[in-house]
């Protein structure tokens, strides 16, 4: 039995199972102050320690995962206020001598999508959230992406789309695709949140939209390869996104890359994620999966050393 923790920006998701057939005691609540938040999170382990074998946490970022650092399991430079520089993993070992596995919220959603959803079929997938930021993980060779720090897909810079006029919304770079793509920044430039735009501007907004994703999907094409790209989060609901950025990303790989995924059958390649409602706690329960039972060597980053 393994306690999965999805430890978002906004809630808090916490499970007792071991996989989508097997998902008790979910519980949600909000993302306040990290005392109150941590807290209950600490009390739903504690009410779950017996018998348990291990915590898998998929949590907002930016996150510390080197091994042997002294933040080591911390939150680190979020702009989320009073969050910055919050340890997430001391309050739980304080009540459950267990593995833990401690990963970002999207790298345990790629490993949920590729134990149980839309990625069981290849060997590797990048996991890409569009909702009140932008992230991606991903699973290459069996591994989690990991090296200095963890990807931070949502950062990288993307040329402008000539329609638009937004100035761009990161707090640390303006512009970049977050910036300029994230649900905050669709409200923004339209003054609508992106479920509420309709006719011409949702014409408009999602042809802006698609041109900055499709950017995105094209850049983590060219260097990580991945065998699918799996977009999720609540901007992905817009009418017509998902297809219209596809339909972009074949138009700017323009048949360079000459496999038949892309050039003949990118619905197939670009996709969905299919754990639906439960898919960061799922996530959060495959890192506890995989910290118990096959957990990173030590000289790899990525997993608590118990
Ligand atoms: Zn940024």
């Amino acid at each position: 039995m393994y306690v999965g923790i999805e430890a978002g920006g906004t809630k808090f998701v916490c499970a007792v199972g071991t996989g989508p057939g097997d998902l008790r005691d979910v519980a949600n609540f909000p993302t306040n102050t990290p005392e109150e938040t941590l807290g209950r999170t600490r009390a739903f382990v504690a009410e779950h320690a017996a018998g348990l074998r291990g915590i898998g946490v998929a949590s907002f970022g930016p996150v510390d995962l080197r091994p042997g650092s002294a933040t080591y399991g911390y939150i680190t430079s979020t702009p989320k206020p009073g969050w910055r520089d919050t340890d997430v993993l001391t309050p739980l070992r304080e009540v459950a001598d267990v593995p833990i596995g401690f990963d970002t919220d999207v790298n345990g959603a790629a490993l949920g999508e590729a134990r149980w959803g839309a990625a069981v079929d290849v060997g590797s997938c990048v996991y890409v959230t569009v909702g009140t930021g932008i992230g991606g993980g991903g699973l290459l060779g069996g591994q989690l992406i990991h090296g200095l720090l963890h990807p931070e897909m949502g950062h990288v810079p993307v040329a402008r789309n000539p329609d638009d006029t937004f100035v761009g919304s990161c707090p640390f770079h303006g512009d970049c695709l977050e910036g300029l793509a994230a649900g905050p920044a669709i409200a923004e430039r339209w003054g609508t949140p992106a479920q509420d735009l309709v006719g011409d501007e949702l014409r408009r907004a999602v042809d802006i939209e698609a041109d900055y994703l499709s950017q995105m999907a094209a850049t983590i094409t060219y260097i990580l390869s991945p065998a699918r790209l799996i977009f999720g989060g609540g901007v992905m609901h817009v009418d017509g996104l998902l297809d219209t950025m596809r339909s972009r990303l074949v138009d700017r790989l323009n048949a360079y890359l000459d496999v038949p995924e892309i050039t003949e059958d990118v619905d197939s390649y670009v996709v969905r994620p299919v754990l639906g409602d439960h898919a960061g706690v799922l996530g959060a329960i495959a890192l506890a999966d995989r910290a118990a039972t096959a957990p990173d060597p030590p000289s790899r980053p990525g997993f608590a050393q118990n």
